[in-house]
């Protein structure tokens, strides 16, 4: 099944995934994106019926809202603890790192019509935890061909590497992780699922990426 990738300013993706019932889309990009990921699911000719969101920073969540008012029917779907993120509500859990709020966390109106944990399935994909980018991101894996959504547990734009710490080659989203060790860890966790091919929120998609996942591990970015 080809990987079907909207990109935003060359930066950012979000994407369609196919299944029986419609479309989930992954991820929201930046405002403004509504009308392009609207006519990416008509090209594809089928409906959006799921929007999950690997995690509540707003180059992921930032057509959320028009999205939604677009499509009434479809369900929002975020992890349970980026979920407050998303309402905006900065409060530490119990137990949790004293990672920093860095990057952009607008917030938006829309509300979850559900959250997600690790083992929940959304359609077909299953729900990885990837924490550290931010305290609750989440990762997707579809089964039926390997494809991991890794968000932004790791980048690819100027090679593969983890957000645990800036990467030389585009360090922005490293500089937007919340706990570095905790990235660096989720990012060893999503290794181990053994991709086919990985789907990052920033660059492009990269097939057969262990060996590349492994350096960029090993590199600690
Ligand atoms: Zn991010």
């Amino acid at each position: 099944m080809p990987v079907s990738r909207i990109r935003q300013l060359g930066l950012v993706n979000a994407y369609l995934v196919q299944e029986d019932d419609g479309l989930t889309l992954v991820d929201a990009l930046l405002p403004g994106a509504q009308k392009k990921i609207l006519a990416a699911a008509e090209t594809i000719g089928a409906p959006i019926v799921r929007v999950a969101l690997t995690h509540a920073h707003g180059d992921h969540i930032g057509s959320l809202d028009k999205l939604a008012a677009a499509l009434p029917d479809a369900e929002v779907l975020i992890s349970t603890r980026d979920a407050r993120l998303l309402a905006k509500d900065k409060s530490l859990d119990p137990g949790e790192p004293q990672g920093k709020w860095r990057g952009n966390y607008p917030g938006a109106n829309t509300k979850p019509t559900a959250t997600l944990a690790a083992g929940d399935r959304v359609g077909s994909l299953e729900v990885h935890a990837a924490p550290g980018h931010t305290p609750g991101q989440i990762a997707f894996l579809d089964p039926r061909d390997g494809t991991l959504y890794c968000a932004d547990a790791y980048s690819t734009l100027g090679g593969v590497a983890t957000t645990a710490k800036p990467y030389a080659r585009f360090p922005l989203p490293g500089f937007a992780t919340w706990h570095g060790p905790t990235a660096l860890e989720s990012a060893r966790a999503l290794r181990t699922l053994d991709p086919a091919r990985l789907a990052p929120g920033h660059g492009k998609v990269v097939e057969a990426p262990g060996a590349e996942m492994d350096r960029a591990i090993a590199r600690g970015a």
